[in-house]
């Protein structure tokens, strides 16, 4: 028989939904989980990058393609420069099919219950509960639960019904999967410039077994009528990288949305948006796995005390998450403007100078001690304050920053 009233209903199970209902379910709480797809980690749109704080949430070892130490990052005219420090790994590249299935395993685990092909088609709010219609193998089941949370991803059906807002940003990510790319298998590759990943970056990331994985990331904007598509294209013939690519054959590709810029109403009553859902993607990487797992993991406690006493009302909410989130949302934002300053709103040229200053060996030591793919803002800080020909960049950045 179908149990009818519950605790928490989670729309979506990826990572973060997974992430939710672990802990949700381990801290004694009735927890189902929705599922449009009919299996787990499908369909596959992401680099696998999962960053080690991340990793140490879950203790999912077992699905590392690939220790990453570190990026060899190409200025639009060949500039590069080396981040990271030989055998001293700073991210993992993960078979995300694998990791999200172990993710959402282990709630099963705690105790959570899993519905596939099933989705909310209907959902309101009263002051004790909420009803939620749904759609479970094309049957339609009726059920209540005390809190929604909406883990199901950027075009979130659950942010659209509730009215939640939209992320700041709306990413586009392309990505292939190649066999015949020589490289180093420790180091990922990054590539810039406005012919190839206009305002961001394209990478290749060795993910194991002699794969690679080619993407690129931009917005509309910046694309200008152009498509991802077209972009890689230009990265596999341009000139100056063209003979890295010439043996490389695709075995797969897929495209997908990347949405960075909390959304104004992440709460409302009995509702909650957590992970992509409410836009937690970071604007400087599009990693969004690690933001997502931080999100609830600095709340879970009183969330389930707020679970426990029904108090769950926009208000009570607002109280748990507010100051926690505001802040992350802050951190967010002076990413996005620091990375604008020093790289999206940049000509190729503007783009040159600075690989030209990163690549100086003072500067190169400054970011390798600083540089954190965890605390971006913290190095862009410290390069416009210790770096003499960054400085005049630092007036304009006070400015943003004040401004975000
Ligand atoms: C090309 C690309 C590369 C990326 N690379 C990285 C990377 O290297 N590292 C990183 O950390 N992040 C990366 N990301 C971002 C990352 O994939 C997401 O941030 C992450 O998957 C967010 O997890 P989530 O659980 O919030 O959402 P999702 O992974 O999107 O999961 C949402 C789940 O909800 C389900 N769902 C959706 N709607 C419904 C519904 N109405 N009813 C029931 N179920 C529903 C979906 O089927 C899915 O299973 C990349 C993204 C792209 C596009």
């Amino acid at each position: 028989m179908t149990q009818q009233l519950w605790d928490v209903v989670i729309v979506g199970a990826g990572p973060i939904g997974g992430r939710c209902a672990t802990l949700l379910a381990e801290r004694g709480h009735s927890v189902l989980l929705l599922e449009e797809h009919n299996e787990i980690g499908r369909p596959f749109q992401c680099a696998g990058l999962v960053n080690p704080r991340a990793m140490r949430s879950v203790s999912l070892e077992d699905t590392i393609l690939q220790e990453i130490d570190g990026a060899l990052i190409h200025g639009p005219s060949g500039t590069l420069v080396p981040v990271g420090e030989k055998n001293n790994p700073r991210t993992y590249v993960v078979c995300r099919k694998r990791f999200d299935q172990g993710v959402v395993q282990q709630s099963l685990q705690a105790g959570a219950e899993i519905w596939l092909n099933s989705m909310p088609v209907d959902a309101s709010v009263d002051v004790d509960e909420v009803k939620l219609t749904i759609n479970k193998d094309n049957e339609i089941i009726e059920l209540k639960c005390k809190l929604l949370l909406g883990c199901d991803g950027a075009h979130s059906w659950t942010r659209r019904y509730f009215k939640m807002g939209k992320p700041k940003e709306l990413m586009i990510g392309f990505q292939v999967e190649v066999v015949g790319y020589q490289s180093d298998d420790r180091w990922l590759e990054m590539y810039s410039g406005s012919k190839i990943a206009p305002g961001f970056f394209a990478w290749v990331i060795p993910s194991g077994f002699d794969t690679h994985r080619i993407g690129i990331w931009s917005t509309a904007e910046h694309l200008n009528g152009r498509s991802v598509e077209q972009c890689y294209h230009d990265l596999i013939n341009h000139p100056l990288w063209a003979e890295r690519f010439r043996d490389i054959q695709e075995t797969a590709r897929y495209c997908g949305p990347i949405p960075c810029g909390m959304v104004k109403n992440p709460v409302k009553n009995r509702v909650m948006l957590i992970g992509d859902a409410a836009g937690m993607s970071k604007p400087t990487t599009g990693g969004g796995i690690g933001p997502g797992f931080k999100q609830i993991e600095m709340i879970i406690g009183e969330l389930s005390t707020a679970i426990n006493n029904n108090q769950l009302s926009q208000k009570q909410l607002q109280k748990i998450t507010s100051k926690k989130w505001h802040e992350m949302k802050r951190t967010q934002d002076k990413a996005r403007a620091l990375r604008d300053l020093l790289v999206s709103n940049c000509t190729d040229e503007e783009l040159d100078i600075h690989f030209e200053n990163f690549s100086k060996p003072e500067v190169l030591q400054l970011i390798n001690s600083v540089g954190d793919i965890e605390k971006p803002v913290t190095l862009g800080m410290a390069l416009l304050k210790k770096v003499p020909a960054f400085r005049k960049l630092a007036l304009k950045a006070g400015v943003k920053l004040l401004f975000t």
